[in-house]
């Protein structure tokens, strides 16, 4: 029976060309051996799978190798290729930075690196998680790379470059590897299923390529386990099942919710994804993943999307205004890290839901700052009269939420009705007293309700302006319960 190679072992590329992402690194590290302008010493840096080590082992196998081509790729037959593929060249030694980190295992290096390569044409020394190495081992390095042997090259890869020694990194040249776009990572696995004539949804495949996070080498770990999961076709729903992901119709609903402010739903969902035993933090983050998509709906339209879905999102999304989708985004990215260092991760995410639902009735703060600055326009209009002319609900424009606040006996109204936060409800029918401006905790942004003239005052003519507590009684309700309403909305921005 024939060894089982791991995806990620087996489809390791082999020459420049099959590397994904990273162009310019290959063309640089190609034009080096083109151009004969080989480092003494190169460091790798990115992300975990992002192609560090399998840029050095390509660099190295091109160095040694005795018949590379025009375009500077390895042959992978001449013996040094063949012992470099297999891992037992005397030449390119290979080292674990984690676990050979002391000063004698960089001395043994500093003493072996001065002999002649035996085949190839130099000792390449493959350092990896150099940032592992202790600050003695850094310094027996340094020695040897301030005066290095005509034919040694040291090839470093870090996936934390910020604990490598800066003397380290200014003899080196240096690589940073960015993340593998989800695109690439779909076109490779795309590859991998074709070789390896398994029929999988293209959907599937996007979904995979999403949760490795730019890594590739985790998404053919996702994908080998995925494979061994589901004979035959692979759909998406395979991908959730295995990963322990919810189906987006969860999400479609949810934005359902919202247009309906369903505030049920909320409970009912994270009942049942408890219930089902999902993870709610992956939940979470497919929520945000949502949202993102939403708010791309929404700002730049359908061209921003991925295509599998993209139709989809763009329906949802007119469920939402833009600075919605932006508000709920931007509020789902800062809750992310609390969930983490929640106690109660289903209250929270409950909590997370409610908030979510609620946006929709929710007034942002600019609309409430130019509300407020209206309604002091008209009080200022207004001299002090005994008793001032009603004007009516409808102009003043105050949300729904806000309206049974009248001044005189207000029709009853079902507490049902009235939908507002609890915060909002002792607000007193009479005329409430004066709070005082302290205890708003107005941010001095806020307070732009500017005691200047109107812009229609003439020059040289008195602004009338009405300290707060000559306002007429009617307007004086109005204008303190707005008030409070921003400072309830504020409380969140102000903490932060
Ligand atoms: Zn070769």
């Amino acid at each position: 029976m024939q060894k089982y190679q791991v995806l990620a072992r087996k489809y390791r590329p082999q020459s420049f060309q099959e590397v994904v992402g990273q162009e310019v690194i290959v063309t640089t590290l190609k034009n080096a051996i083109r151009l004969s302008k080989v480092a003494h010493a190169y460091l790798f840096c990115g992300g975990r799978g992002t192609g560090k080590t399998t840029l050095a082992r390509l660099f190295a196998k091109a160095l040694n190798c005795a018949h590379l081509s025009d375009t500077q790729e390895p042959c992978n037959q001449c013996s040094s290729c063949l012992e470099i593929m297999a891992g037992q060249s005397l030449d390119v030694i290979e080292i674990d930075g984690a676990s050979n980190r002391g000063i004698d295992d960089i001395r043994q290096i500093n003493e072996m690196v001065g002999y002649v390569p035996s085949n190839g044409r130099y000792k390449i020394y493959i350092i990896d998680e150099v940032h592992m190495l202790t600050k003695e081992a850094f310094n027996a390095l340094l020695k040897t790379l301030e005066e290095p042997p005509p034919l040694a090259k040291f090839f470093f890869a870090t996936t934390e470059a910020h604990k490598v020694l800066p003397t380290i990194i200014s003899r080196c040249q240096r690589f940073d590897l960015g993340r593998i776009s989800i695109t690439q990572i779909t076109s490779k696995l795309e590859q991998i299923a074709k070789d390896l004539s398994r029929d999988v949804d293209p959907d599937a495949l996007h979904k995979i390529a999403d949760l490795s996070d730019g890594s590739l080498r985790d998404a053919e770990s996702l994908f080998d386990q995925l494979l061994c999961f589901q004979e035959g076709a692979v759909t998406a729903d395979a991908v959730r099942q295995v990963f322990g992901l919810v189906s987006d119709e969860y999400f479609f609903t949810l934005d359902q919710a919202f247009h309906e402010s369903n505030l049920p739903f909320a409970f009912e969902l994270v009942n049942h994804l408890f219930e089902s035993g999902k993870d709610l933090g992956h939940f979470l983050t497919q929520l945000i993943d949502h949202y993102r998509l939403i708010a791309l709906a929404k700002t730049i339209g359908e061209k921003g999307l991925p295509p599998p879905s993209s139709a989809r999102y763009m329906q949802t999304s007119r469920y939402y205004t833009q600075q919605q989708s932006l508000i709920l985004l931007e509020y789902l990215i800062t809750s992310e890290s609390n969930f983490q260092k929640s106690l109660s991760p289903r209250i929270f995410l409950e909590n997370i839901l409610l908030h979510i639902i609620r946006t929709k009735n929710r007034i942002p703060v600019e609309v409430l700052v130019r509300r407020l600055s209206e309604l002091e326009g008209k009080l200022k209009e207004e001299p002090k009269i005994e008793a001032p002319p009603v004007i009516p609900e409808s102009k003043l424009e105050i949300p729904q939420v806000l309206n049974p606040i009248p001044a005189v006996a207000p029709p009853a109204i079902p507490e049902s009705k009235i939908e507002a936060r609890p915060v909002l409800k002792p607000i007193p029918t009479a005329a409430p007293p004066a709070i005082p401006e302290s205890k708003l905790e107005i941010p001095p942004a806020l307070k732009p309700i500017p005691a200047v003239a109107p812009p229609s005052t003439k020059i040289g003519e008195p602004a009338i302006v009405l300290p707060a507590e000559q306002m007429p009684k009617k307007h004086q309700s109005h204008y303190d319960t707005l008030m409070r309403f921003a400072a309830v909305e504020l409380e969140g921005s102000l903490k932060n």
